[in-house]
């Protein structure tokens, strides 16, 4: 899976922008994040590119669904489904 890095668009006190680190949101869902960030597709409020090598997650959102996803087995799919 690869991860995105989100770069907030919005200044914060020091005149920086805000950037973090995530799991991409693949092919299901439309967003750029597993956690539900758009990645600035519907605005301008931050902007997504891949992350750079070797960059680490920085986002307790993903971190948590990596958590709660990882407990499901492949056997708990339907068949079909898992195909
Ligand atoms: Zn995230």
């Amino acid at each position: 899976m690869s991860l995105v890095l989100i770069t907030h668009l919005e200044e914060d006190e020091g005149g920086a922008y805000r950037q973090d680190i995530h799991i991409e949101g693949g092919q299901c869902g439309g967003y750029a994040t597993a956690c539900g960030l758009d990645g600035g597709f519907s605005g301008e409020e931050m902007r997504s590119e891949p992350a750079p090598r070797g960059a680490k997650i920085n986002c307790s959102a993903c971190f948590q669904l990596w958590k709660e996803f990882r407990r499901v087995r492949l056997n708990q799919f339907s068949p079909e489904c898992a195909k």
